[in-house]
Order: C-alpha cells, then structure tokens, then sequence
C-alpha cells in the first residue's frame, strides 16, 4: 500500500489534449497517476479527453506554454506544439515560439521544482536527411529559411535549450525523438498523411499523393509510441537521449496509398499533387539505441494500426 502510494505521481502532460498527448494521459492515469492536462486547445480538442474530465486524478488547464506556469508536479512531458505540416505552417512564428519560449518556460518550472522533464522532439531535427537509416548521432540537414524551418529549427534549438539545462543546472532530461505517429483521435483534417488519405477514401475522393509518391515514411502505431516515452521518462538516470522512437519498417508513400485504398474498399483513385517544397525523401529510424536502454520496439504492425485507425475515422463520419 505504501509502496502504491509513493509511486503513484503528479504528471504534468503539455499538449496533453492532443493526438499524442491524450493518449500518453489514458495510460498515465490506468497506470495510478494524478495528470495535469496543460493546453491552449489551438490544436488539441476538448473531445480528446472528454471522458476523462470527470476523472478524480485528471485535471485539465487551458494555458499557452508560452507564458510562464506555476504549478508543482513530479515530472512533465512537453508536448505541446502542433505538428502538422499544415497546422505549424498556418502560423510559422507561433510554431518557433511555442517550441522554443515554450521549451524555456517548461525547463524553468522543472528546474524550479527540481523534477525531469521529457521533450516530444521530432525525425525533422534530421531535416531532408543524407544518412540512412537515421541514427541519434546524425546532425542532419535542415534548410534553415524555408517553409518547415519554424517546426525544424523550433524543435533543434528545443533539443538544444534540453541539453544546456542539463549541463547547466544538473536538470534531468529525457529527448525523443518522434518518427511519424498515427491512429486514433488524429485530427481528420490535419492534412497528415495518414488522416488525409483515410478519410479521401473514407469519402470516396481523389487519393492525393504529393509528387512521384517514392518518398519514404516509417509509421509507428500511437500505442507502441507512448510505451516508447514512458519507458523513456522511466528509464535511468542520467540517461537523456536523444532517442529515436519510431518503427523501423518503411514504406513509400504510394505504397500507403495503396494498402489505405484496399483496407477501406474505396474506389478512390490516386492522383499526383505538387511536392511542398523541403519534403524529405526518405526517413526510417535506427532504434537500436531504444531497443538496449529502454528494451523498447515497436510492436503493431501497419496493417493492425491501420485498421483501428480507419474505424475511428469511420465513426467521425457517421
Ligand atoms: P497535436 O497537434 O495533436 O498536439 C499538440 C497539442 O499541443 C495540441 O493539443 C495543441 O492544442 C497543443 N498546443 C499547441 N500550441 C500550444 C501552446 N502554445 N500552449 C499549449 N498547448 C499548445 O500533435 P501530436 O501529433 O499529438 O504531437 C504532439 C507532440 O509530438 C508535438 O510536440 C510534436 O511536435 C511531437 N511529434 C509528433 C509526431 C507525430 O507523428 N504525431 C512526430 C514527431 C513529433
Ligand atoms: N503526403 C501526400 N499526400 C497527402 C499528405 C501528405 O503524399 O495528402 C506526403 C507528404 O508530401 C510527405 C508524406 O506524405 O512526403 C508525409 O507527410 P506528413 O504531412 O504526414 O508528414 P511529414 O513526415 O512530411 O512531416
């Protein structure tokens, strides 16, 4: 009992209405944690964590992580940030302050409450990468000036605020890095392209696949990917990563087009759209650093993840 009780946690998720964010709150709280929900809703939706609102340990906050917070918690995960395409170029300069004015205020309140903190980084620190698969010790290369740098240069100069609190003030970090996640409570029109080419073919519209459709993604299902940052918040001390937190299985984008169409009996049929300008090429993560120090790999094949997925958007639209 005592044991329970000193284990049990108050977890501070920013972002936590979110895809990503509301999942890791439902495994947080099923596991005997206090949560405290952090978000601005720009993004996320009330939806998301609706039915943990009348949850005794869930509480939720509508605040921007631009702007200083003072709450006491034992430990953060800060996620907030859109992260589509489409959503963190609607607005670029609201992208690079909320990774980076966020990151420094979330690192404030960590160093004050002398708690660890775990960072959502992303596979676009790699930018349109040179090296393949990617491994943590890649530098990248990354446009600094172009349409996805507010997301790219937001997220590196986050990684880089991480490690100087940590050298700095003796904080305790923990980086992932995020390859491309999907499932359910994806926001149906976040333009991503697993959402955009379910629902397409949910509706029975043109499959649109941006330039030859040979770009390459690896896509690691939602559950396999918050086990991933758990066991990173978990994981020793001292331990900071950056790790890399993806499925190594990749596929090409007109590859997904076509499983998508089979999966849902659409009669959608693909067309080619232009590519956005600094689309990557190829991205498939190296997960050997996750697998000896967190025992982590992912788990859900693409076909099973796919399948609750468009149950999910199926039931959007009924
Ligand atoms: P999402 O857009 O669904 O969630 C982001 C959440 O952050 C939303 O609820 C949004 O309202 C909130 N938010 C945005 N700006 C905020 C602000 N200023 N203050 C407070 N809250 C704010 O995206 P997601 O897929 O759940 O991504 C979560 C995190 O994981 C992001 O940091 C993202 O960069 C990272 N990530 C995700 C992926 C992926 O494939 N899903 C890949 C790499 C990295
Ligand atoms: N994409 C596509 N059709 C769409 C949406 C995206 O072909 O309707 C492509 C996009 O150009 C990219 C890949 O799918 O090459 C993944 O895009 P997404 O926006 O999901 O994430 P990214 O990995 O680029 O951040």
């Amino acid at each position: 009992m005592a044991r329970e009780y000193f284990s049990q946690k108050r977890i501070l998720v920013t972002g936590g209405a979110g895809f990503l964010g509301s999942h890791l709150i439902d495994r947080l709280i099923a596991a005997g944690h206090d949560v405290l929900c952090v978000d601005n809703l720009f993004t996320g939706a009330k939806r998301n964590i609706e039915h943990l609102l009348s949850h005794p340990r869930f509480e939720f906050m509508r605040h921007d992580v631009c702007f200083p917070l003072f709450v006491e918690v034992d430990a953060i995960y800060n996620l907030a940030c859109p992260a589509s395409p489409v959503h963190y170029q609607y607005d670029p300069v609201q992208t690079t302050k909320v990774s980076v004015h966020g990151a420094i205020n979330m690192l404030g309140l960590a160093k004050r409450l002398r708690c660890p903190i775990l960072q959502a980084s992303t596979s676009e620190v790699y930018g349109d990468p040179t090296q393949h698969p990617q491994t943590e010790s890649y530098w990248g290369n990354v446009n600094p000036i172009g349409l996805r740098s507010c997301y790219d240069e937001g997220k590196r100069c986050a990684e880089t605020l991480f490690f100087d609190y940590h050298r700095q003030h003796g904080l305790e970090i923990k980086v992932a890095r995020i390859f491309n996640t999907y499932g359910p409570r994806m926001h149906p029109a976040d333009g991503r392209v697993v959402s955009n080419f379910i629902m397409q073919a949910l509706r029975g519209e043109d499959i649109t696949i941006f330039g030859e459709g040979s770009q390459t993604r690896s896509f690691c299902y939602v559950d396999d990917l918050v086990d991933g940052l758990i066991r990173l918040m978990e994981s020793r001390e001292g331990f900071t990563g950056p790790v890399n937190i993806g499925n190594p299985v990749e596929f090409t984008i007109r590859e997904l087009a076509e499983l998508v169409v089979e999966m849902t009996g659409a009669r959608s049929k693909l067309v080619q759209r232009p590519l956005p300008s600094d689309d990557p090429t190829q991205r498939k993560p190296d997960i050997t650093l996750a697998r000896s120090e967190l025992g982590w790999e992912p788990a859900v094949a693409l076909r099973d993840g796919l399948e609750k997925t468009i149950a999910y958007f199926r039931g959007l639209l009924n």
